[in-house]
């Protein structure tokens, strides 16, 4: 199962924007290839899906995130466009453990359930605890066993 390998700089982004974005979840992407590794955060659209249609979102951001379309389009544009890879995804958990959610595994596996978007790449979920980074952990798709499943994540 693929590790997660991050370098300190970006897991140092990740955790502020995440202790900025409390009491709501935040999202984005980490993307590299070779010496290249940048984060490019995402704005999470679910309180505004939430205020327009509770009953199609019923989550706000606290517990959810849906990443603003074209903030998402122009992240893979982006890769494309350079010849880079997106290495992770990661999200936040607001005064909740760093876990993947079946939530999470549903967003995950958006297409195919049985098959995630990205299958090569590391999911890294922060918790953050009362405004303040407590703890970061990274999930992969587990080829054999066919789901998510922890793996070793490294900042380096
Ligand atoms: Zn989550």
């Amino acid at each position: 199962m693929k590790a997660a390998s991050i370098r300190r700089a970006s897991m140092d982004a990740i955790v502020a924007q995440a202790e900025c974005e409390f009491p709501f979840e935040c999202c984005g992407f980490i993307i590299g290839d070779g010496s290249v590794e940048e984060v490019r955060p995402v704005a999470n659209i679910q309180n505004r899906m939430h205020a327009e249609d509770a009953a199609a979102f019923p989550r706000d951001a606290r517990t959810a995130f849906l990443m603003e379309p074209k903030e998402h389009l122009a992240v893979m544009l982006e890769v494309d466009r350079r010849k880079l890879a997106i290495r992770a995804v990661y999200h936040s958990h607001p005064d909740h453990d760093a876990y993947f959610s079946a939530t999470d595994r549903a967003q995950a596996c958006s297409f195919d359930p049985s098959e995630p978007d990205y299958p090569d790449i590391v999911y890294i979920v922060t918790s953050i605890r009362a405004g303040k980074f407590a703890h970061a952990a990274a999930f992969a798709w587990d080829f054999e066993k066919k789901e998510f499943a922890e793996t070793k994540l490294t900042v380096e």
